[in-house]
């Protein structure tokens, strides 16, 4: 199964509500996944809006993430605790709202070694995880693969932390994992490398966050429209629909939802290329596999 959607509330979309963005990414844009974002800075939702994002998404088929604030320390000292209540705060709203993972950025090596930083971010969430138990929540922590060199969160890093820490997944930022890698993914080789070191952690489902993104040695410096990127999207989506992988592609390009039904059209294009048929819906999958 392909899922489509965009990190947030859609540019277009007049109403500036999760609630809002949530109708207009089912009705309008036809899509079926969202992550709402509550990256700056701690987000308020009543209740209500969050039942009603709940009921929405189920009847609809919205598949729902969520991502925590942005400034996360997990391989801090002290200030873990801060990251430790941010990240609660989102999974209790995401709970509330049935969403199925919090996005979490794992942190900074700061003055550590990256050995050690590992150690301490697969210590804390451990820590983190037994908080989330202790609270009944069911949401499940996705920690993202980073796009800068003194960021904690290279595919390797992440595939450990997720290996060591039961229940944890990785949120796989290909458009990171192509900046850190100074360009690295441009061929099916490439991506299938990603896939390989994936492998161990068993996934079911696979929460892929897609952008162009514009880079220099190995270091992000921001997101760009796909299109104007270097990574293709072509050969990912190959590999997805040969091994009928089971995805969710959130767009976080500048152009949100645009980027996200171009990511449409490319999946359906493939699929059309597979079934010789001029139509095709990125929902059915049934003709190719
Ligand atoms: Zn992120």
């Amino acid at each position: 199964m392909i899922r489509i959607g965009q990190a947030g509330i859609p540019l277009s979309c007049k109403g500036r509500t999760n609630k809002d963005g949530l109708a207009y990414t089912k009705q309008v844009l036809d899509l079926n996944a969202m992550e709402i974002q509550f990256v700056r800075g701690l987000y308020v939702m009543k209740d209500e809006e969050a039942q009603f994002i709940k009921d929405y998404s189920k009847e609809n088929d919205v598949e729902l993430h969520v991502h925590a604030p942005y400034y996360i320390n997990l391989a801090g000292d002290e200030e873990v605790n801060l990251s430790f209540d941010k990240i609660l705060f989102s999974a209790r709203l995401a709970g509330k709202m049935g969403a199925k993972t919090v996005v979490v950025h794992p942190g900074y090596y700061g003055e550590l070694s990256e050995r050690k930083t590992l150690k301490r971010i697969i210590k804390n969430t451990k820590k983190l995880q037994s908080l989330f138990k202790k609270e009944k929540l069911k949401t499940k922590i996705g920690l993202e693969t980073m796009g800068k060199q003194k960021v904690f969160g290279s595919i390797d890093e992440i595939v450990e932390v997720c290996n060591n820490v039961k229940g944890v997944i990785p949120a796989i930022d290909m458009g990171h994992i192509h900046a850190r890698g100074n360009g690295c993914l441009k061929e099916r080789k490439d991506f299938e490398e990603v896939f390989q070191k994936l492998k161990p952690l068993r996934l079911k489902h696979y929460l892929i966050h897609l952008t162009g993104v514009l880079y220099e040695n190995g270091n992000e410096y921001y997101h760009l429209p796909i299109k104007k990127g270097d990574m293709p999207l072509a050969p990912l989506i190959d590999i997805i629909l040969d091994n009928n992988y089971n995805v969710t592609f959130i767009s976080e390009s500048p152009l949100l939802e645009h980027d996200a039904v171009y990511i449409r059209l490319q999946v359906e294009k493939a699929i059309m290329k597979r079934t010789g048929k001029e139509e095709a819906d990125y929902r059915d999958l049934s003709e190719i596999v």
